[in-house]
């Protein structure tokens, strides 16, 4: 046994199908919204063809319209859910009916949709502003650097510093228990050793945030045997959202940069391209360059 591997990445082992959500609708009273909806018959594989999608779903609007156009482009955050029949949350009678015209259908409320959506896109901002210099901004209003001032573990160096992120209500959303908050808007995130710049400590406060939400969405580490250059780490994910997260993870790990397109307004990932490309396709090339020519009337 000589040969190395080959140079595929762990990422492009990832094999990850999802459906698109049929029917989704909105039902129920109000504070008690559930968004419902079946898997498509086709599916797709969300990580090959949607390369941006993490940074999608970071930008929409908390709203239910929002959400359903997503949904019905993208699928359902995960599978399961309450269960749904018609119009409301199915009864225990229709739950041990043998009907066979009564459709079942899985729901999933407001609050998940928005703490999922409202704690990506916190990261996701730590991340540009880290990229783009600007972490000092962040502390203050989405980040707190504290002094430390909990128990220490025996014979563990005491850390000096707490950083407290302001995921509070997202967490709140996704039903995450949390020990203690500050103003009930910050959460405490990780320690810091010792006095850091703002960067710094946006860097452990990302690092910390991805980690335990690729736990908690369930991103786990696999060894495949289905390659042909032997056995290989690659990773597993069975929901959308634990597969926007994964590719969020990567996306962080292979330093991948993302341009918004001029014409359509999606993300695209960019890391490959020219420097001076600006659209995400060949379609939204052309009709800029119609555009342009046109004298740019219309969009
Ligand atoms: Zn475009």
């Amino acid at each position: 046994m000589t040969s190395r591997i080959s140079s595929v990445s762990p990422a492009a082992l990832v094999d990850f199908q999802w459906w698109r959500m049929a029917e989704g609708r909105w039902i129920g009273p109000k504070n008690q919204r559930l968004l419902a909806g079946h898997p498509a018959d086709d599916g797709y594989q969300p990580l090959k063809s949607e390369p941006a999608l993490f940074r999608r779903f970071a930008d929409q609007r908390d709203t239910e319209g929002a959400f359903a156009e997503f949904a019905a482009r993208y699928g359902d955050l995960d599978g399961g859910g309450a269960v749904v029949v018609g119009d409301h949350i199915a009864t225990a009678e229709e739950m041990a009916s043998n009907d066979p015209f009564l459709v079942y259908s899985e729901g999933r409320s407001l609050q998940i949709w928005r703490g999922h959506r409202q704690m990506l896109a916190f990261a996701v901002r730590l991340w540009d502003a880290i990229n783009e210099g600007g972490a000092d901004e962040l502390i203050g209003t989405d980040l707190l650097v504290k002094p430390y001032d909990s128990l220490v573990e025996p014979g563990k160096p005491a850390p000096k510093y707490m950083v407290w992120t302001r995921t509070a209500s997202a967490q709140r959303d996704l039903g995450l228990t949390t020990p203690k908050t500050f103003d009930e808007q910050f959460e405490p995130a990780t320690p810091l050793m010792k006095a850091s710049l703002p960067e710094a400590a946006a860097r452990a406060a990302l690092a910390n945030l991805i980690s335990e939400m690729c736990a908690t969405v369930r991103v786990v580490m696999r060894v495949t045997s289905a390659q042909p250059d032997g056995l290989r780490l690659t990773f597993e994910v069975r929901s959308l959202i634990a597969a926007m997260w994964l590719q969020f993870a990567l996306a962080v790990d292979g330093q991948r940069e993302y341009r918004p397109c001029p014409v359509c307004g999606d993300w695209w990932d960019a890391t490959e391209a020219r420097s001076d490309r600006k659209t995400c396709s060949d379609r939204c090339r052309k009709r800029m360059h119609r555009q342009t020519v046109s004298g740019g009337t219309g969009v």
